[in-house]
């Protein structure tokens, strides 16, 4: 869709967040849930941002499909006013959706039909998500989002949704090891996996500092959010990597890649 001509930066947000409408998202989500069905081809949805696609998913899994379906913690804690507020450095597909819908999107995590939550992290130069530089039509859409994910998450799930941090580890580690393959090195801390554990405090409070992010850019829509639950230990294959907000130089090049053991 074209940007309409002489339309003020509120206007312009208004116009992006109508031609990225739930119904956009519905179809789609619809369209590959017939094509599992034809094809029986597994599928996995990702970037699920409204209880409609979220329900569609629900009854795909109750036909038997071989269906499964992620969520974002942006699509969980923020919404469209966020969008409107902060503009280009907020861009992302689908854009966040009305309270209402948000609130109602957190059914749907509980009784399991979006079984991942993922960070959606989409790394982009500071000149590509700034409002000074770019309009919300030409921003990146994405978020530098992987630094926050586990505190945001935290912080949403135990703090403000009081519910037990057990889920955070269901959806972010057990169930997409499961999916994507990768239970037996990955998604739970049994003899053979690999010894990979973050310690969280979960008292301790953040809040997010653009200047301190540590991928590509520096432009995040959560400046200055802040909230409870703070990793204070990452260690990756029994070794920590990360100890209180600092990388452990030792531990750069660490990383290798995981290839599936079994798709369930
Ligand atoms: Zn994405």
């Amino acid at each position: 869709m074209k940007a309409k001509k002489g339309r003020s930066e509120k206007e312009k947000i208004r116009d992006f967040l109508d031609a990225h409408d739930v119904w956009t998202e519905y179809v789609a989500v619809k369209n590959v849930i017939d094509m599992a069905r034809i094809t029986g081809g597994r599928v996995h949805i990702c970037h699920v941002s409204h209880p409609m696609s979220a329900q569609l998913v629900k009854e795909a899994i109750y036909e038997g499909l071989p269906v499964t379906a992620e969520t974002c913690p942006h699509y969980l804690g923020y919404t469209e006013e966020f969008v409107l507020e902060k503009g280009a450095p907020a861009k992302c597909t689908p854009p966040m959706r009305k309270k209402e819908d948000m609130e109602k999107l957190w059914d749907y995590v509980l009784d399991g039909t979006l079984s991942c939550i993922g960070s959606d992290h989409s790394p982009a130069a500071d000149e590509e998500k700034d409002n000074q530089t770019k309009d919300i039509w030409s921003a990146w859409g994405g978020l530098n989002a992987i630094q926050y994910f586990l505190p945001m998450m935290f912080d949403l799930v135990v703090h403000k949704k009081q519910l037990s941090p057990t889920l955070i580890a269901k959806v972010m580690d057990y169930n997409p090891a499961k999916i994507f393959g990768l239970y037996g090195k990955k998604g739970a801390f049994e003899l053979g996996f690999d010894g990979d554990v973050v310690i969280v405090d979960p008292e301790k409070p953040w809040i997010c500092d653009q200047k301190k992010l540590f991928t590509k850019g520096h432009v995040s829509c959560f400046e200055g959010e802040s909230g409870k639950g703070s990793p204070i230990c990452t260690i990756i294959r029994g070794k920590v990597v990360a100890e209180n907000g600092r990388y452990k130089e030792e531990a750069f090049g660490h990383g290798i890649f995981v290839s599936p053991v079994k798709f369930q």
